[in-house]
């Protein structure tokens, strides 16, 4: 299978994934091809041909993980936002360092940094000196 290409799914049944991905990649490969293949069975009949890549990719992740259990999981309703995102982190479901206003959110040391020589100092220093504005992105501000 040519390398750009995911997966395939051919007529109402078969789905063909590459094996040259990553396996989490493959698994949500599946579930794509598995909505063509549900859409090709009929189910969803209200979804246009435009919006078939997108719905594959929704059903994908939804079916991986549902939007809904991660926000119940996170307790995105009830806890602070720079708990959801220190959680977050710590699970490795988010980037390795993050920013909720002027606080750096760092996977190993949460909100404040706690492990002497941990990457986030020079990220959290940086902050202090050139103010909130600066973006933390997942490490490449390191
Ligand atoms: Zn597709
Ligand atoms: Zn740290």
């Amino acid at each position: 299978m040519a390398s750009h290409l995911w997966g395939l799914h051919l007529g109402k049944g078969r789905i063909v994934i590459n094996q040259g991905l990553p396996g989490d990649l493959q698994l949500f490969a599946f579930a794509h091809e598995l909505a063509h293949v549900l859409l090709s069975r009929g189910r969803w009949p209200w979804a246009s041909s435009l919006a078939e890549e997108w719905l594959a990719d929704w059903f994908g992740h939804e079916l991986l993980l549902p939007a809904q259990l991660l926000a119940d999981l996170s307790g995105a309703r009830a806890a602070p936002a720079l708990t959801v995102a220190a959680q977050t982190a710590r699970l490795g479901l988010g980037p390795a360092l993050t920013q909720v206003g002027p606080t750096v959110i760092c996977r190993t040391c949460g909100h404040r940094p706690h492990l002497a020589g941990c990457e986030c100092f020079t990220v959290r220093a940086r902050v202090r000196r050139e103010g909130s504005h600066v973006q933390v992105v997942a490490g490449q501000s390191l």
